[in-house]
């Protein structure tokens, strides 16, 4: 996808023009639950693309397994996060407001926020499973516990990561707010 494609937005939710134009669209390489290599792009806020770039190194060099990564703009999803994650699909920036909250807007609605694996690592509140009908079980490859590398990695370079919240799990969920 071009980087204008990605960014084309559904009229309907006007991501205002500053915070499209930090976005970068990132060319990154893994290897998929096959144990092939494959390619794919992750489009994130331009202050974090480099430690997105790191990140994706390693989980090349470790071989951690990730479905895809491809920009929820692509048609395949049409901006919709559900559909996103029922893929277990990898993306960064959406223009959406935080699950559970109609009003207050998503670090991923700046491009702040990435989330690997959503089905295999779910968000969970109380009785709420997003993906609906996802597992979370720490054993199966391309599962992220507090133990993992990319958990380590991400919080040594100033992340947060959702699975270390206690309201509710986000263990697909990293996030790095702006500097104040
Ligand atoms: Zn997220």
């Amino acid at each position: 996808m071009t980087r204008e494609k990605v960014l084309q937005q559904d009229p309907a939710s006007l991501c205002p023009q500053d915070i499209l134009g930090r976005q970068v669209l990132l060319p990154v390489r893994f290897y998929d639950f096959s144990g092939a290599s494959a390619e794919g792009e992750v489009v994130i806020d331009r202050d974090l693309e480099r430690d997105v770039a790191e990140l994706f190194a390693l989980l090349f060099e470790k071989r951690f397994p990730i479905a895809s990564a491809i920009p929820v703009a692509s048609p395949l999803f049409g901006w919709d996060d559900a559909r996103s994650m029922r893929a277990n699909n990898t993306s960064g920036f959406n223009y959406r407001p935080m699950t559970g909250s109609a009003m207050r807007p998503s670090n991923h609605a700046l491009g702040r926020a990435i989330d690997i694996n959503p089905l295999l690592n779910p968000y969970i509140k109380g009785d709420i499973v997003l993906p609906a009908g996802a597992v979370y079980n720490p054993a199966r490859p391309g599962t992220i516990d507090a133990d993992s590398f990319i958990v380590w990695f991400l919080k040594d370079h100033g992340w947060t990561w959702g699975g270390d919240w206690t309201s509710l799990k986000d263990y697909q969920h990293f996030e790095k707010t702006g500097a104040l």
